[in-house]
C-alpha cells in the first residue's frame, strides 16, 4: 500500500516536471521560444539580444557593434524604394531542370522545396521604382534561395530589367549577394554571366549609370561578371567579396592569407570597390549618386540641394 502511494507520488512528480517542460514555463525556454518566434534577434557577431522591431527600424544593423545582419529581398526593397512605387518585372519566369540534375536530391525537388519554404520563385527579384522620387531599375538578390546562386532565371530577369532600363533611360542598381553560379544548371548557368554583361554594355553605350552594391557574401560567377562591372561599385561594411573561396586559394598557393583577405575594406584599399557605405546611409548615397548623373531639370529640388551641399562639403 505504502509502496503504491510512494510510486503514485513519484509518478506525479514526474508528471509535474513533464508538464512544466511541455508548457515551457522556464524563462530560458521562453527566451528561446521568443527568439525562434522572431520576437528577438541575437547578433551573430556580439551576441547582444535586440528586439526584432528595433533592429528592423535600424535596417537590421546591430546598434551595439554595427554588424550588418543578412536582409531578405522584401526588406531590401522596403528599405530602398519609395512607398507604393515598386513595379515588379518578369515574375512569371520560372526555373526548369533541363539537365535533370541530381546531387543528394533532384534539382527539381530542391527548387520546389525552396520555393515553398521562402515563397520566392528564384534567387533574384527585379522591378522598376522610385528612390527619393528618382526612377530606377532595381535588382535584388536573395541569399535564402539556394545561396543566391545564379541560374537561368536570375540571368534572364536581370538581363530583361537592364534592357528595360536602357529603353527608359533609367539607372540600374543591383544588390548583389551570391555563392556564385548554380551548378545544377551547368553550362546554362555560366552563360548568364556573358548575357548580363552584354546587356550592361548596351546600357553603358547609352551613357547610363549602373551601380552594383556588394553585400555579404558576393562570390563566384557574380563577382566575375555584373558585380564588378559598375560605373561606381559600392559595398557594405565587412562584406566578403571574392571569386574562389579562401580555403581553395590557400590550398592552391600553399600560403596563409591575411585576416582581412576578401573583405570590402581590403578591396577598397586595392581599388576594386569605390566606397563602403553603411546600410543606414545606402538610400541617400544612391539618391545623391543618381541625382548627380541625372539631367538637372528632372532632379527634384531637395535632392539637388542635398547634392550641392555634399559637393560643397567635399570641396572644403
Ligand atoms: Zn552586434
Amino acid at each position: 500500500m505504502a509502496n503504491n502511494e510512494e510510486s503514485r507520488g513519484l509518478k506525479s512528480l514526474f508528471d509535474w516536471f513533464a508538464n512544466r517542460r511541455k508548457s515551457g514555463s522556464t524563462s530560458l525556454e521562453r527566451q528561446e521560444r521568443e527568439i525562434a518566434d522572431g520576437l528577438w534577434h541575437k547578433c551573430s557577431k556580439c551576441s547582444v539580444l535586440a528586439y526584432t522591431k528595433d533592429l528592423k527600424a535600424n535596417q537590421m544593423v546591430c546598434v551595439e557593434c554595427g554588424h550588418h545582419n543578412r536582409v531578405d529581398s522584401d526588406e531590401r526593397i522596403r528599405q530602398l524604394i519609395d512607398n507604393n512605387t515598386w513595379k515588379p518585372l518578369d515574375e512569371h519566369l520560372r526555373p526548369t531542370d533541363p539537365l535533370e540534375f541530381r546531387d543528394r536530391k533532384l534539382y527539381s525537388d530542391r527548387l520546389r522545396e525552396t520555393q515553398d519554404k521562402i515563397g520566392l520563385i528564384d534567387a533574384v527579384r527585379t522591378g522598376l521604382g522610385q528612390i527619393n522620387s528618382l526612377p530606377i531599375a532595381l535588382g535584388v538578390m536573395d541569399f535564402r534561395f539556394m545561396g543566391g546562386s545564379m541560374g537561368s532565371v536570375v540571368g534572364e530577369r536581370l538581363t530583361r530589367m537592364i534592357e528595360q532600363a536602357t529603353q527608359r533611360r533609367y539607372p540600374v542598381v543591383i544588390i548583389c549577394t551570391s555563392g556564385g553560379a548554380r551548378m545544377q544548371e551547368g553550362m546554362l548557368s555560366l552563360m548568364q554571366m556573358a548575357k548580363i554583361s552584354a546587356a550592361l554594355q548596351r546600357h553603358k553605350d547609352a551613357r547610363l549609370l549602373y551601380i552594383p552594391v556588394l553585400t555579404n557574401p558576393t562570390t563566384g560567377g557574380v563577382t566575375a561578371s555584373f558585380a564588378m562591372l559598375g560605373d561606381i561599385i559600392l559595398a557594405e561594411p565587412k562584406a566578403t567579396i571574392g571569386f574562389a573561396g579562401r580555403r581553395v586559394i590557400e590550398q592552391t598557393l600553399r600560403e596563409k592569407l591575411p585576416e582581412n583577405f576578401q573583405t570590402a575594406e581590403d578591396l577598397l584599399q586595392h581599388g576594386f570597390v569605390d566606397d563602403i557605405v553603411p546600410r543606414t546611409q545606402l538610400k541617400n548615397t544612391l539618391t545623391q549618386l543618381i541625382a548627380l548623373h541625372q539631367p538637372v531639370l528632372t532632379t527634384p529640388h531637395m535632392v539637388l540641394w542635398e547634392t550641392m551641399s555634399l559637393t560643397s562639403t567635399a570641396a572644403e
